[in-house]
């Protein structure tokens, strides 16, 4: 599969299965105190936040733990909350090192002109986002209500009502962080391609069956691609590409964009 091209079009953007990895890795620094802060680039700041309110705000305080919502890495301290969003490029790095071998279709090799923001830690070490495209952020005390239910933890229930209240592609749906948080485009298109629903089909459409196969869909895909080491896993990654086939029943996939996203999908199989 490493050699498959890949539609470029389809960049592997971290996913709720790429956070949780960054999560888990920043486990190593609970405890630590923050001694200095980097900001170098404006940008990366937002809502209003700017490197002489961080440095004063973030200096002295103890990591008191790491959780994660959707797509959103918050850190917590005995002081602010810090939210860390890794746009379609992020990684972080935990004392220098990355807990993901470079994303899909990022660059592979570093480069601290990538360094947007970071952490001096005491007694030792440093957490850094580095971000080549830019496209995340950092802010203080993110408001973690404005993100849907996480993909990984949603009820039966609230999928039900936040599926029934659009009547959006069902795609769309899926990858609106307000409705759930956490998926992206590979996982929502193997998801879909799994539980055998096209993706264009309005939100509001599905039937309480169609809606507890897609939930069970997600939560399948969410455990395997995770065990397998990512959202770039998943059965029809292979099948990426223009003209391919099905994997499961061979008829040619196709190509269409939803919800803004490149999307893959079988006219056979998914109804
Ligand atoms: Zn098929």
């Amino acid at each position: 599969m490493a050699n498959a091209r890949r539609d470029d079009d389809t960049p592997a953007v971290p996913e709720l299965l790429e956070v949780e990895r960054y999560r888990q890795g920043a486990l190593a620094v609970v405890g630590r105190t923050i001694v200095g802060v980097d900001a170098p680039d404006a940008w990366f700041l937002k809502r209003g936040l700017t490197a002489p309110v961080a440095r004063a705000t973030l200096a002295g305080h103890t990591i008191a733990g790491w959780r994660r919502r959707g797509k959103l890495l918050l850190m917590d301290t005995d002081g602010p909350v810090l939210g860390l969003r890794f746009g379609m490029t992020g990684r972080l790095l935990v004392d220098g090192a990355q807990s993901i071998d470079g994303l899909e279709y990022g660059p592979r090799r570093g480069d601290v002109s990538w360094h947007r923001f970071g952490l001096r830690l005491a007694p030792a070490g440093s957490l850094v986002l580095e971000d080549p495209r830019r496209l995340g952020g950092i802010e203080l005390d993110p408001d973690e209500d404005a993100l849907g239910p996480d993909a990984l933890t949603i009820t039966s229930r609230q999928l039900g009502q936040t599926l029934t209240a659009s009547r959006a592609p069902l795609k769309a749906a899926l990858l609106d962080q307000h409705r759930v948080a956490g998926l992206g485009n590979l996982l929502v298109d193997e998801i879909l391609w799994r539980a055998g629903l096209d993706p264009a089909r309005p939100a509001n459409g599905l039937d309480g069956r169609q809606r507890g196969t897609l939930l069970r869909s997600m939560r399948r895909v969410l455990r395997e691609l995770g065990d397998r080491g990512g959202s770039h896993t998943g059965d029809l990654q292979i099948a990426r590409l223009p003209g391919a086939r099905c994997p499961r029943d061979g008829a040619t996939l196709q190509r269409r964009t939803i919800g803004g996203r490149t999307t893959y999908s079988c006219p056979a199989h998914q109804r």
